[in-house]
């Protein structure tokens, strides 16, 4: 079973559960009911690595590294997740570079 990380809409305490996409969502260890998932996407993970060299790389080095490595991580993802979960929420795995 896949697991995700939760917040906490009451203290925004971070968490991870297991549970599928048809359950429903779980409570916040602290005892509050709302939680909303946190998705993990691909820019996140593609802005931290192009981060420290930001300020000089160019729109088509980002491109190219965003075609590069995009694919990498969307394979990743559909290993972990399989493809359905990816192509559905994956989001911007499924998209171009777009600045
Ligand atoms: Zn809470």
């Amino acid at each position: 079973m896949p697991r995700y990380d939760y917040e906490c809409e009451t203290c925004g305490k971070r968490f991870e559960a297991r549970h599928s996409f048809d359950a429903p969502l779980p409570s916040c260890p602290e005892g509050h009911a709302t939680v909303h998932r946190l998705i993990t996407t691909a820019p996140r993970v593609l802005r931290g690595m192009a981060a420290p060299t930001s300020r000089n790389a160019s729109k088509e080095e980002l491109r190219s590294k965003w075609a590069e490595e995009t694919p990498k991580l969307r394979q990743k993802m559909v290993e972990k997740l399989g493809e359905e979960t990816v192509s559905k929420y994956g989001g911007t795995l499924n998209a171009t570079y777009d600045d």
